[in-house]
């Protein structure tokens, strides 16, 4: 098969579709691989390490996205992006279609068979295309709260983990998943005073069971967060329900209960935002404060560490690229349910229920 690799274009994004190494695998078993100039430069992987692996280096995106019968990318994308897509390619990436309509309707306008990493699932129910980038969005989550209660960017000037003598801050955790429980295992390896919030108890059960009473859980009823988010330091939102926009629990009026210069990570902006004053942020332009609450909403979090990121997102990726470029997609599609569960758009219309009911859109 023939397959393209794009530079991402999104601000601040320097994560790349496949790394050398995965390329290596891909020529090694016959396939052509299609790298734009430079797509791995920023992370320290050359054009010559991707034609060492057996890469066809081409000089524009337009190029790059001709040549391959498959595109793999990491974000989705943009709309000049979908109007380079034909019927006959595979779209590889994430899409996180549930809240953005005119992404999903260039989609559809294409024609091309849109598989959407977040919505690839696996025997044991999870979601292992977003699980990388969870793990990193939940890790650095706590970094990046740390930093922002400091007072030069609006904090309260709260220490996560106080000192001997000095009581530690309270972070609170919405969503106990992969990114919750990455996101309270550094708050703990800060010795911050965690409590994580959840309304799977199998999810509460797993976490006390895996912290020995380090992390407080509860269940997330509006007034038992409204009571949490009162007296919190630090408020990450790690909620998910799959495909779809994430709920808002924590409402503009919270907002006004809480101790100024708290700061909100909002893990879940990619999904819309869990915080109803949450709108989308870049690395660049990071926070905004709401009441005297600083906001943190960048929805590529894992940008940030783009090298680990992209590396830890090719493991998880590179075996269902090798399968569909051994099989072909249809074939790889039909004999693979999990596979099928990430499918988006094929044919102009979306395929993925939760995506149609939250764009209105026909299923
Ligand atoms: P996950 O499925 O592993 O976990 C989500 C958890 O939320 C589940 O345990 C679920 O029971 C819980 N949940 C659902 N509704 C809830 C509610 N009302 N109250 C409390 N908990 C609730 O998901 P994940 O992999 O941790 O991803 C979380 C979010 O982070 C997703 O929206 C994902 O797309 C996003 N994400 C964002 C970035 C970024 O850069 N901003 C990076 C990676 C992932």
């Amino acid at each position: 098969m023939k397959i393209s690799v794009p530079k991402e274009i999104k601000n601040h994004e320097y994560r790349v579709g496949l790394v050398p190494h995965a390329v290596a695998e891909l020529t090694h078993q016959g396939h052509q691989v299609f790298v734009e100039t430079q797509a791995g430069a920023e992370i320290g992987f050359s054009d010559q390490d991707y034609i060492d692996a057996g890469a066809t280096i081409l000089a524009t995106a337009e190029e790059t996205f001709d040549a391959g019968e498959m595109i793999v990318k990491v974000k989705e994308p943009q709309l000049h992006e979908c109007a380079r897509l034909k019927p006959s390619q595979t779209l590889f990436t994430y899409l996180h279609l549930a809240a953005d309509k005119p992404q999903a309707e260039a989609l559809m306008a294409s024609g091309a068979t849109c598989i959407a990493y977040e919505t690839v699932t696996e025997a044991a129910g999870g979601l292992p295309l977003l699980r990388p980038m969870s793990e990193v969005a939940g890790r650095i989550s706590v970094h990046v709260g740390a930093t922002y209660l400091h007072k030069a960017f609006g904090g309260r000037g709260v220490l996560l983990g106080g000192v001997p003598g000095v009581a530690p801050a309270k972070v609170v955790i919405i969503g106990g998943g992969v990114s919750g429980i990455n996101a309270a295992q550094m708050a703990v390896g800060l010795h911050a005073d965690v409590t994580l919030f959840d309304i799977s108890g199998a999810k509460l059960i797993e976490i006390d069971q895996l912290f020995h009473g380090r992390v407080k859980t509860a269940y997330s009823s509006k007034g038992a967060l409204a009571e949490a988010i009162r007296d919190a330091d630090l408020v990450i939102g790690a909620v998910l329900i799959p495909g779809a926009a994430a709920p808002k629990l924590v409402t503009r009026d919270m907002l006004k209960t809480m101790k100024q210069g708290a700061v909100l990570v909002d893990i879940a902006i990619d999904q819309g935002g869990c915080f109803e004053t949450s709108h989308p942020t870049t690395h660049q332009d990071p926070i905004y404060l709401v009441d005297g609450i600083v906001h943190y909403c960048v929805a590529n979090m894992p940008g940030a560490v783009a090298r680990t990121s992209t590396l830890a997102l090719n493991n998880a990726t590179l075996p269902f690229v090798l399968k569909m470029a051994r099989m072909g997609v249809s074939a790889a599609l039909a004999a693979d349910p999990h596979l099928r569960n990430g499918l988006n758009v094929a044919n102009g219309k979306i395929t993925y229920q939760a995506v149609a009911e939250a764009l209105h859109l026909p299923f």
